[in-house]
């Protein structure tokens, strides 16, 4: 009892004449301070409380703003209770009730749930900007619901290039297939009927057999590439280019193009060897076959000048060019400028995909310039594995 109590509680006795006074003047304080210590402690609480409610909402409001998905939350009198940032974004704006709630077909959906106390789901089109949106809508009791938009548009997309490349290929296949089977049954009759002209016929079987299996072996590389490539090796690229370009000596000199190919120096990538040399392939093969008698093909692989740290294969000819229009979709799948062209050459119209898909594969790029008339040059762009030797230059053809 410090000196303060004790004087009061002298005074206290002195006041009443009495012990029991002073007990009971000394017991109500003691109370007080209880009392008051218990106040204190509780307010403590509260406030730890309110803070950690409050962490918690900002800790939802920030995964909800995270989230991908738009969230829309209606209360029982259809007003908005809550909607994430996303939603804005899918929908364009943010209802402040259901009355509000755009496209109509969501609008429509969103009370059917209510009335009938069962989730649905629509799929809608919104046009500015064109979008695919997947909305869901969940009954939140007593009239509340709960709606969640995914965009789509994504996933629609890729499904529809399935559905395109099932179609066109095999619209591809069957035409040489067709060939075939006319042709077998064309030989079978003539072998008794007009024998010298069976091997006419043969020779037909032969071609359309080996479009066939040209356009079977494209469509296989296509579809390993599009599950990746393993870039473990170092992968010279100028040894790739050289060991390539001499497979089409024989070829250009056939046809009267001269191909030159220029590795002036060692040019290191990181990749798969077999992808790289596909490329290499796929690229000169065209610049031959869309060049005419006489004309030139260039191959070059070199470190890009500066500190891009990126090497460039460019493979350029002096053929019949690109027209400017066509440009954007020479790499798509089957696409062709000159259909017959590409036939007769024994085209399948999937080489410059497969050209693109190697190179970003390989975290690189191909881009094309070409001019009507005066030729083409394709350029691949990768990055470099560094470590340059000696330089060296090859001319063929
Ligand atoms: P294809 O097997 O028909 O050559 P690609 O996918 O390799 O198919 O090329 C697609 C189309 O791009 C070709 O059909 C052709 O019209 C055009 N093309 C490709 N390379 C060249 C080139 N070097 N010069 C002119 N046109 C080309």
């Amino acid at each position: 009892m410090d000196t303060g109590t004790l004087a009061a509680a002298v005074a206290a006795v002195g006041a009443t004449g009495g012990l029991a006074a002073w007990a009971g003047a000394h017991a109500g304080r003691a109370r007080a301070r209880e009392a008051e210590a218990h106040a204190r402690d509780a307010s403590e609480e509260l406030a730890r409380r309110v803070a950690s409610a409050r962490e918690a909402s900002a800790v939802q409001d920030l995964i909800l703003d995270a989230m991908q998905e738009g969230v829309l939350l209606f209360d029982v009198d259809q007003d908005t209770a809550f909607a994430n940032a996303a939603l804005e974004r899918h929908l364009g704006s943010r209802p402040s009730s259901i009355a509000q709630l755009y496209p109509l077909d969501v609008r429509e959906m969103v009370r059917g749930v209510i009335t009938a106390s069962q989730p649905a789901t629509v799929e809608v089109e919104r046009s500015a900007p064109p979008r695919w949106l997947r909305v869901t809508a969940t009954p939140a009791g007593e009239g509340a619901a709960l709606v969640v938009v995914t965009d789509i548009t994504e996933s629609r997309r890729i499904e529809a290039v399935r559905r395109d490349f099932v179609a066109n290929a095999s619209h591809e296949l069957k035409t040489p297939a067709a060939s075939i089977q006319a042709a077998a049954e064309t030989l079978r009759s003539v072998v008794d009927h007009d024998p010298d002209a069976a091997p006419r016929f043969a020779v037909q079987l032969e071609r359309e057999a080996l479009r066939l299996s040209r356009i079977v072996a494209d469509l296989l590389d296509l579809s390993r590439l599009e599950s990746g490539s393993e870039l473990n090796e170092r992968i010279r690229l100028d040894a790739i280019v050289r060991e390539e370009a001499e497979r089409y000596v024989e070829q250009a000199r056939e046809a009267s193009i001269e191909l030159t190919v220029q590795t002036p120096e060692p040019v290191a990538v990181r990749g798969a060897a077999r992808d790289l040399s596909l490329l290499v392939r796929n690229l000169i093969d065209n610049a031959i076959r869309y060049t005419a008698p006489g004309g030139a093909v260039s191959v070059s692989v070199s470190v890009s000048p500066g500190a891009s740290g990126e090497v460039t294969l460019a493979v350029g000819d002096t053929g019949v060019g690109i027209p400017a229009r066509d440009l954007p979709r020479v790499f798509e799948r089957f696409y062709r400028v000159d259909r017959a062209r590409s036939r007769e050459t024994g085209g399948t119209g999937l080489g410059l995909a497969i050209v693109r898909h190697v190179a970003e594969n390989h975290g690189g790029s191909v881009s094309v310039k070409s001019e009507i008339g005066n030729g083409s040059t394709f350029t691949v762009r990768l990055p470099d594995a560094g470590h340059r030797r000696s330089a060296s230059t090859a001319e063929m053809g």
